[in-house]
């Protein structure tokens, strides 16, 4: 695959580091991201500010040499801390010897990731190329431009699907015959709160561990960001008599948060601004298979596999596509279409997996975090 030129439509956080590792094989790489390039937007939308990098995550990075520098710049987390609803606190490390999940911000590290592909003279990228159509006979991409929408179009040997869960990409895979491809969503979506940094720039709690506030029916979660502030995630019912439909009014809000997190709202002093101003999102899990099109496109990251946050294996699993992917290249280089076919019968059922066990965390983490005979009964459930 060396001389080939490539394309990888999608400069998230798997598409960043992807580029990396192909323009180190030497190939061309032309990297398309619909949104204009975050390293020069003032704030950086979209979803979750902080995501938990793990072992996983680190170990793509590292196939990159760039775990170290994100090692620097996120704040390890030796374990889960559970806020009852008396504010009582109960710590379950995640490791016997230190072992930590790391809390990282999303923009500082896809920026990151940004600059290191940016190095390499074979990476060009193009920003406000929104992918619309691929002519797979002759791999050919059409690209929505900016706000004119000016259409381009440009042909590549191999085109790499990095553009998340609503992939464009996986999209045109979709209307080929024997592709699967299956979408759930959860009754639950989400909200981001935030709690401040103390006026000395300290942390309002601990910042070395990640905090849960299980009630059953949903739950609030903290990491911790290095400016001392805390992003905080409400995950909560959409519909229903408690709800984010039902929670409508100024004083509803201020009413559940004093009844249901009395511990956290002294840390929101925006909390209505922030409920009201910041959008509910909804949560999908997305299977496919083959994540490949013959030997001309590949889906990687949550363009193949989307699975809900609650496990925090989403990035992580999606980095490690990459370094699987570069594992199984040397064996398989001289023939692409093996190395695609054997990549994606290697990665969908690892690819289903998480998605199952980022499903059963939810009913762990908002039901039972808190519950100190949980681990009892599991083991009692698997003898
Ligand atoms: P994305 O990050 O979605 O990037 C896709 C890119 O493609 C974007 O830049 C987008 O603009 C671009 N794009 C989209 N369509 C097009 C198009 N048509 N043309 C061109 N470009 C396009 N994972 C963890 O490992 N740990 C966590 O703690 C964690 N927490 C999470 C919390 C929440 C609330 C959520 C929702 C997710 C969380 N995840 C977490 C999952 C993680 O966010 C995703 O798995 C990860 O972002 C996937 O990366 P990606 O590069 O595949 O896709």
């Amino acid at each position: 695959m060396e001389e080939k030129k490539v394309a990888v439509v999608g400069a998230g956080l798997v598409g960043s580091l992807l580029a990396v590792l192909l323009a180190k094989k030497g190939m061309q790489v032309d990297v398309f991201e619909r949104r204009p390039d975050l390293r020069k937007a003032k704030a950086i939308g979209g979803r979750s500010i902080n995501l938990a990098l793990s072992n996983r995550g680190f170990k793509a990075l590292s196939l990159a040499g760039f775990d170290q520098e994100i090692r620097d710049i996120s704040i390890p987390m030796y374990g889960r801390k559970m806020h009852d609803l008396k504010g009582n606190l109960t710590y379950q490390a995640y490791g016997k010897d230190n072992e930590a999940i790391y809390s990282v911000s999303r923009g500082q590290l896809n920026q990151k990731l940004m600059n290191l592909a940016d190095d390499f003279e074979n990476v060009k990228y193009r920003f406000d190329h929104a992918c619309e159509d691929i002519d797979l006979p002759s791999n050919k991409i059409t690209f929505a431009n900016g706000e004119s929408k000016e259409k381009n179009h440009y042909s590549y040997d191999q085109i790499f699907g990095t553009d998340g869960a609503f992939s464009s990409v996986r999209g045109v895979l979709q209307k080929t015959p024997m592709f699967n491809y299956s979408q759930d969503y959860l009754p639950h979506g989400y909200k981001e709160l935030n709690f401040p940094a103390n006026p000395d720039g300290t942390h309002c709690m601990d910042k070395n561990c990640l905090h849960i506030w299980p009630r059953g029916e949903f739950m609030m979660i903290a990491l911790p960001n290095l400016d001392g502030s805390f992003t905080v995630t409400l995950f909560f019912p959409m519909k229903g008599e408690v709800s984010f439909e039902s929670i409508d009014t100024e004083e509803k809000v201020v009413d559940f948060f004093n009844s249901t997190f009395a511990d956290a709202v002294p840390h929101m002093p925006t909390l209505v601004d922030d409920y009201f101003s910041n959008p509910t999102s909804t949560l999908v899990t997305i299977r496919c298979s083959p994540w490949n099109y013959e030997d001309k496109v590949m889906l990687l990251g949550d363009a193949s596999h989307a699975i809900v946050p609650f496990y925090g294996q989403g990035m992580n699993s999606g980095l490690e596509d990459c370094s699987v992917f570069f594992e199984m290249y040397d064996e398989h280089k001289d023939d692409v279409n093996a190395l695609f076919e054997a990549f994606s019968k290697q990665r969908v059922p690892d690819g289903n997996a998480i998605a199952d066990l980022a499903l059963y965390n939810y009913i762990e983490m908002r039901d039972l975090a808190g519950d100190k005979d949980f681990l009892l009964r599991k083991k009692i459930e698997r003898k």
